[in-house]
């Protein structure tokens, strides 16, 4: 469907990025033409016209703008996201060799100012954030496969000190660098909960579906149906107010814990987003929740699935669909749990085969088109969580079936971004409208704006207002 001149002009004014590449606006005063997110000067709209390409826009005479550089995006090319996508693989690869903050700034050429801002855009994060988690997964990768000793690890990776490693990564991990390397030699460890951690709402996220063929929640003792790299495999929690016990029945506990890390969210800067809302006035947002993580999908492939089951219909069929298509493609274990299907099983269906189960037909093609992109290596959903968000979001974009809300709910769910907002979510619009006291409910651009406040935690963000018109859990 082609967008009318207003639509573009009010993209222009956003300086919506997600534009980028549908349209190039041409600026008739000045005889440039720029992309809807130029930070330029904006034209006033009767000196602007419309281009669906780069070359129409030079046919009209017009040339290309030297401060967002339009033809290099249209050829793919993004010189300032590639040079900040370099800078992060030297972090991650090397980062002892950056003392701090100031020695990223000073490698990558940018002012202060301008590389926080490209990274908050880039990578959701700061570059002291994006430094201690490379640290940190620099620091694992020698505790699960190296006999260097703790003091060591934590030179080599540019901790100043055993008791900042220490208390860094136990934060992040839930346990202490000796714990994790003990899950070589174990199937069962014990995850430490931050002081005030919500725990009945990680019952109400391990629950959603109450009818469930993977997962099954009873009382505080949680038992899921997993696929780790080995195979199927049986996670069985065990839930308190301060630590989580776990144990899987089989394969590597590493990764076992990697997914007990993404369920609990605990990763995630739950208080900085908190004491965000508390200084933005909405601390009702965030009330008798302040650790509320988003609890992530057991596998990226889950979330690719669910991003397109839960598109335009309501939960309770969502989770029907999702059920069918576990218990038609997924493993049957002795407990009686699915554990869930490879991306080859789904991607060995014809779509044929799903509308009995009540898929659409388009929804029978999209998961299977995307299971078969991903079974045939031609979509690769563990290097996404290591892209840029940038990246990651056209990648994800350029997949048929996949529009902004789904990609934005995957990126948030699944690949731990903190800066998505799933547009066109009616939950999140009439939740902004109760919090905000608005006589009407938000569109797409009001809702931008609303959400812009949120900025860099917008995931956090919205995973409270999904919550904000919910009954407390107990
Ligand atoms: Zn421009």
């Amino acid at each position: 469907m082609r967008m009318t001149d207003a639509t573009m002009y009010a993209r222009v004014l956003a300086g919506d990025s997600a534009y980028n590449g549908r349209f190039f606006t041409g600026v008739l005063t000045t005889g440039i033409y720029c992309l809807p997110s130029c930070k330029a000067r904006k034209p006033r709209p009767e000196n602007v016209r419309f281009f669906p390409s780069c070359e129409t826009a030079r046919a009209s005479g017009l040339r290309a703008c030297k401060k967002c550089h339009p033809d290099d995006f249209a050829l793919g090319a993004d010189p300032v996201l590639e040079s900040i996508e370099t800078l992060v693989a030297e972090v991650r690869t090397a980062p002892a060799t950056f003392s701090d903050a100031r020695a990223i700034v000073r490698r990558s050429g940018f002012g202060q100012t301008r590389l926080f801002e490209l990274f908050r855009q880039h990578y959701h994060s700061t570059p002291a954030d994006l430094l201690l988690r490379a640290r940190l997964d620099v620091a694992k990768q020698q505790l699960s496969t190296t006999g260097a000793g703790l003091t060591e690890i934590a030179g080599n990776v540019g901790f100043e000190s055993l008791s900042v490693f220490h208390d860094q990564f136990r934060q992040h991990n839930g346990l202490t660098p000796a714990a994790y390397r003990d899950l070589a030699r174990s199937r069962s460890f014990e995850v430490t909960l931050p002081t005030g951690y919500p725990l009945g709402y990680l019952r109400r996220a391990l629950s959603r579906d109450i009818h469930s063929v993977t997962e099954r929640l009873s009382g505080d003792d949680y038992l899921g149906a997993v696929r780790l790299s080995t195979g199927p495999a049986v996670l069985r929690l065990k839930l308190s107010s301060d630590a989580v016990q776990a144990e899987i029945s089989a394969g590597s506990a590493f990764e076992a814990h990697a997914l007990v890390i993404g369920l609990l969210g605990l990763d995630q800067d739950a208080g900085a987003f908190s004491r965000l809302a508390k200084k933005l006035g909405v601390g009702r947002l965030v009330a008798e929740r302040t650790e509320l993580r988003i609890s992530q999908t057991p596998s990226v492939f889950d979330g690719v699935l669910w991003s397109i089951i839960g598109q335009q219909i309501n939960f309770p069929f969502a989770c029907l669909l999702k059920r069918r298509l576990v218990e038609r493609t997924g493993t049957l274990l002795p407990n009686g749990l699915y554990a869930p299907p490879t991306p080859a099983t789904v991607a060995a269906l014809e779509p044929s085969e799903l509308l009995p189960l009540q898929f659409s037909r388009q929804k029978a093609d999209y998961v299977i088109a995307t299971a078969r992109l991903v079974a045939s290596g031609q979509l690769d959903l563990q290097a996404l969580r290591t892209m840029s968000a940038t990246r990651a979001e056209r990648t994800l974009l350029a997949i048929r079936g996949l529009g902004p809300w789904s990609v934005n709910y995957l990126m948030m769910r699944s690949l731990g971004f903190a800066d998505c907002v799933p547009y066109g979510d009616t939950s999140v619009t009439s939740s902004l409208q109760a919090l905000f006291k608005l006589d009407e409910r938000p569109d797409i651009d009001a809702t931008r704006r609303l959400m812009s406040v949120f900025s860099p935690y917008r995931s956090l963000a919205t995973t409270h207002l999904w919550q904000l018109n919910q009954p407390i859990p107990v």
